[in-house]
C-alpha cells in the first residue's frame, strides 16, 4: 500500500464518524456524477430490450461490435499495432477482424507496459484510472474513459438491479474489502455510510459471527434494501445470525460478487435472511459479466465482451473499452459457457455460464493426476461440521493442510471426518488440520477456498 494512501486512511479513521461520512459521500458524489449521465436511462432500456434478441440477432451485433473493435485495435493501439505489424513483416496475411486469428494475452503483459493498451487518441489523464490488485498480488493498472463507465454502469444497473426490481435510488449496502474502518477497531461503526451513492459500506475484515448483531442494526437504521457481498464475509454474519437467533432486517435480495459462491454459504443466507440470493461474476477489466435471473441461471452479458473457453479457462473480449481494448484476456477464472440454446424460463435468451469454478490457480492436483476445483470444500461445509471457517492449502502432490476456524464443538472426531472428506475425494494424501483464528484474507480482503503452494512446473 503507498504511503500516501497509508497517511490518508490513518487520518481518515481519526475522523468523527459524521465527518468520515461527509468524505466517503464526497467521494460518492464524484464516483456517481462518472458513472450516470444523461443517457443513463436509454442504455438501461436498451440493455434490457436486448436481453430477449435472438441468439441469430445477438451473433449479427456482437460479429459487427467485434470486427469494429479488433479493427481499432490493430491500428490504435500500440501493443496489438506492433504485434500485427511483425505478423505482417512475416508475410502473415490473415484478416485481424477474425477473433480466431488473435493471440491470448495475460495480465503479465498489461503489467510489463500498460501504456501500450492506449489507444492512440485517448489521454489517460482524462481517463479514470484503477489499479488491481489482483488475486496474487501484483498491480495492474487500467483505465477507463467516462463513456465506457457510464456504458458499463448501464448494463450493471439494468442486470444487477432492474432485474431483481431494484433501481440505483434505493438504499444498498456493500460488503467488500475497502478499509472504511480502523482494522485495529473493537467497536462500532465499522461502516460509513456514503450519500452519493445511497450506498452502506461495510467492512468485510470485520465481519464476524460476533459482529453480526451490530451489522444487522446498521443496515435497518440506512433502511437498506438489498445487499452486495463478498460470501465468505457474509457466510460469517450469516452464522451470527443464525446462532444468537438475530431477525434481520428484510431484504429484496442479496447479490454475491467477488469470490467464488458455494452452495453451503448460498444455504446459509437463505436461511439466515430469508431472502433471494443471486450471484453474478464480474471483474476491474471489465471484459467479461454474468449475473443470476430469478430461475437460477446464470447469463452472460455478450454486449459487455465475447467470452471463449478454453482449456477450462474464460478467456474473453471486452466490448465496452475501446479506449484501451483487451483482445482474448486470460481471466484466470475456470468456468463453462453453454450454446445460447433454448430462452430460460426467465424469457431471456442470453448465452449462460454453466459454472464457474474459482481461479485457474487455485486447483488442488490429486495424487492420480486429477485437477479439482475449490468445490472440494463443499465437501467439509456439506458433513456439517462444527467448522466457521475453512481453507485447502496444497504444499505437495501427496499432502494438504486444512485450515480451520473451529467452532466449540470440534473435536478429533471432526479432524477425522475432514481427513476422510478430503481422502475420499483426493485419494491418498496426508492430511493435516492446522486451527487458526481467522482464515488470512488476500489482497481487498478477497478469501481463497483453496490455497496451491505446489512449486511452479509439477502442474
Ligand atoms: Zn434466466
Amino acid at each position: 500500500m503507498p504511503l500516501t494512501r497509508n497517511i490518508w486512511l490513518g487520518t481518515f479513521y481519526k475522523l468523527p464518524y459524521h465527518l468520515r461520512v461527509a468524505a466517503a459521500s464526497l467521494h460518492g458524489y464524484r464516483l456517481r456524477y462518472r458513472r450516470y449521465g444523461p443517457e443513463t436511462e436509454r442504455l438501461v432500456a436498451e440493455c434490457l430490450e436486448r436481453d430477449t434478441w435472438t441468439s441469430g440477432r445477438w451473433k449479427n451485433w456482437t460479429e459487427d461490435r467485434t470486427a469494429e473493435l479488433l479493427h481499432r485495435a490493430a491500428t490504435r493501439v500500440p501493443y496489438y499495432r506492433e504485434q500485427w505489424g511483425q505478423r505482417r513483416r512475416r508475410g502473415d496475411s490473415s484478416s485481424w477482424e477474425r477473433l480466431e486469428n488473435w493471440p491470448a494475452i495475460d495480465r503479465v503483459a498489461i503489467r510489463r507496459n500498460p501504456h501500450a493498451f492506449l489507444a492512440d487518441d485517448c489521454d489517460p489523464r482524462r481517463m479514470t484510472a484503477e489499479v488491481t490488485s489482483g488475486t496474487m498480488g501484483s498491480p495492474t493498472q487500467l483505465w477507463y474513459s467516462s463513456q465506457t463507465l457510464t456504458a458499463w454502469y448501464a448494463l450493471f444497473e439494468a442486470r444487477c438491479r432492474r432485474w431483481n426490481g431494484l433501481s440505483r435510488g434505493d438504499a444498498w449496502g456493500l460488503l467488500a474489502g475497502q478499509a472504511v474502518a480502523d482494522p485495529l477497531a473493537r467497536r462500532p461503526p465499522y461502516w460509513v455510510w456514503n450519500r452519493g451513492l445511497r450506498q452502506l459500506y461495510l467492512s468485510c475484515y470485520h465481519a464476524t459471527p460476533d459482529n453480526a448483531g451490530h451489522y444487522m442494526e446498521a443496515l435497518r437504521q440506512h433502511d437498506v434494501q438489498y445487499l452486495m457481498a463478498y460470501p465468505s464475509s457474509l457466510y460469517s454474519i450469516a452464522q451470527g445470525i443464525l446462532r444468537h437467533g438475530f431477525k434481520p432486517p428484510r431484504l429484496k435480495v442479496i447479490l454475491t460478487q467477488s469470490e467464488q459462491l458455494f452452495d453451503f454459504q448460498r444455504r446459509a443466507f437463505e436461511e439466515a435472511f430469508e431472502c433471494p440470493v443471486r450471484d453474478s461474476y464480474g471483474m476491474s477489466e471489465i471484459c467479461a459479466a454474468a449475473a443470476e435471473c430469478g430461475h437460477g441461471t446464470m447469463h452472460l452479458w455478450p454486449d459487455a465482451g465475447v467470452v471463449e473457453e478454453v482449456d477450462g479457462e474464460l478467456v474473453s473480449t471486452g466490448l465496452i473499452n475501446g479506449g484501451m481494448p483487451l483482445i482474448r484476456y486470460r481471466t484466470g477464472d475456470r468456468g463453462k459457457v453453454a450454446e445460447s440454446g433454448g430462452a430460460c424460463a426467465c424469457g431471456r435468451s442470453l448465452p449462460t455460464l454453466t459454472a464457474i469454478e474459482g481461479r485457474i490457480s487455485d486447483t488442488i492436483h490429486a495424487p492420480d493426476g486429477r485437477k479439482l476445483s475449490p468445490n472440494l470444500i463443499e465437501g467439509i461445509f456439506d458433513a456439517q461440521l462444527p467448522v466457521e471457517e475453512a481453507q485447502i492449502v496444497q504444499y505437495s502432490r501427496d499432502a494438504i493442510t486444512v485450515r480451520v476456524v473451529p467452532t466449540a464443538a470440534f473435536n478429533a472426531r471432526t479432524s477425522r471426518a475432514i481427513e476422510s472428506e478430503i481422502v475420499r475425494r483426493v485419494g491418498r494424501v496426508a492430511v493435516t488440520i492446522e486451527h487458526v483464528e481467522r482464515i488470512p484474507r488476500g489482497p481487498n480482503g478477497k478469501m481463497r477456498a483453496v490455497v496451491s503452494q505446489l512449486p511452479a512446473g509439477s502442474s
